[in-house]
């Protein structure tokens, strides 16, 4: 478990390896929902998505003679990048197993920062399998993308930089997939907010922390189709499950169509690239699904990284 003075740590011990993101007020986000939002682009941090600072952490934080073989990990890509990313700066050998149909641009920039990729399965839980067995076999240190206590603080410090800019923040919109993010920015508002709430955001297509959450237990869903492929979780962690049962609010879902529109208005009128799980939030509140008026809104946009491609197929379709 993880506690509100761990995020404060975490947030001090990566200060100088990761982007200090904004919080920017949008005037057509405010006027269209009927409260005041604001956005919080981790797709302009380090590596292009917020998971450097769940894994800077944990790499900075770990005993270094422990390290020295190298790290692992099992990640459709931004994880993957991120960890990729503070080995680096560490120098560290790292090694990232991806899935079979990870898009290209994840894979370049896997490899530019010097890691070696490994292509197995296409569920995170084939691929982390995967990884766990390369880390016994070669001695490396497994760090997964989202259920380890140093991950999610890490992920935390996004929290503490929202109460910073925005003391008064009513709101905190979040995406999830297997929850690293959500529980460490919950953990974050509720420790220095206790009365804001904490929304997380799924796609319909891949909703299993909403049923989990339905059912009271960890749920593992059969059929995954989503764009949103940083959400493609197929369960929660056990973890991140019990850290969302304490702190979050509700889990909203979000369709396909209200995805792609999201990221469309994002680069159209914010001028902002996000990738569709990073707009997953930006489409609740596009789509009104936020039960809240007149209230300041945080909405994180999680990440950036998407093939120019699709966004062509999209602007074309
Ligand atoms: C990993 C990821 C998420 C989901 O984070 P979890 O910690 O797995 O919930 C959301 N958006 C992007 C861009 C991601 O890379």
């Amino acid at each position: 478990m993880i506690v509100f003075p761990d995020v404060i740590d975490a947030r001090r011990r990566i200060e100088k390896v990761v982007n200090r993101t904004y919080l920017d007020h949008t005037a057509t986000l405010s006027r269209l929902s009927g409260n005041e939002v604001y956005l919080k682009p981790e797709n302009l941090q380090k590596t292009g998505a917020f998971k450097v600072r769940g894994a800077a952490n944990f790499i900075l934080k770990f005993d270094p003679p422990g390290l020295r073989k190298g790290v692992i990990t099992g990640s459709s890509g931004n994880h993957g990048q991120a960890v990729a990313y503070a080995a680096a700066l560490a120098d560290y050998p790292a090694v990232v197993v991806v899935p079979e149909d990870v898009s290209p641009a994840k894979v370049a920039a896997i490899k530019g920062y010097g890691a070696e990729i490994v292509h197995h399965g296409n569920t995170s839980q084939e691929r982390i399998e995967k990884a766990e067995e390369l880390a016994a076999e070669k001695e490396l240190t497994f760090i997964h993308p989202f259920d380890d206590p140093w991950v999610m603080e890490g992920q935390g410090s996004i929290g503490l930089e929202i109460l910073e800019d925005l003391p008064d923040v009513d709101a905190v919109l979040v995406p999830v997939g297997g929850g690293g993010l959500i529980s460490g920015i919950a953990t974050a508002i509720k420790g220095g907010k206790p009365d804001a709430k904490v929304y997380g955001v799924e796609p319909a297509a891949s909703n299993s922390m909403y049923r989990s959450l339905q059912r009271g237990k960890v749920t593992e869903l059969t059929a995954i189709n989503t764009l949103a492929d940083g959400l493609r979780t197929n369960k929660p962690g056990l973890l991140t499950f019990s850290l969302v049962q304490e702190h979050v609010d509700d889990i909203l879902l979000v369709t396909e169509e209200e995805i792609k529109k999201a990221l469309l208005f994002l680069l159209e009128r914010g001028k902002l690239l996000a990738e569709p799980s990073g707009a997953v939030t930006v489409a609740a509140v596009l789509a009104n699904k936020v039960p809240l008026q007149g209230k300041k809104i945080a909405v994180v946009i999680s990440g950036g990284n998407v093939d120019l491609r699709l966004v062509g197929k999209l602007i074309g379709g």
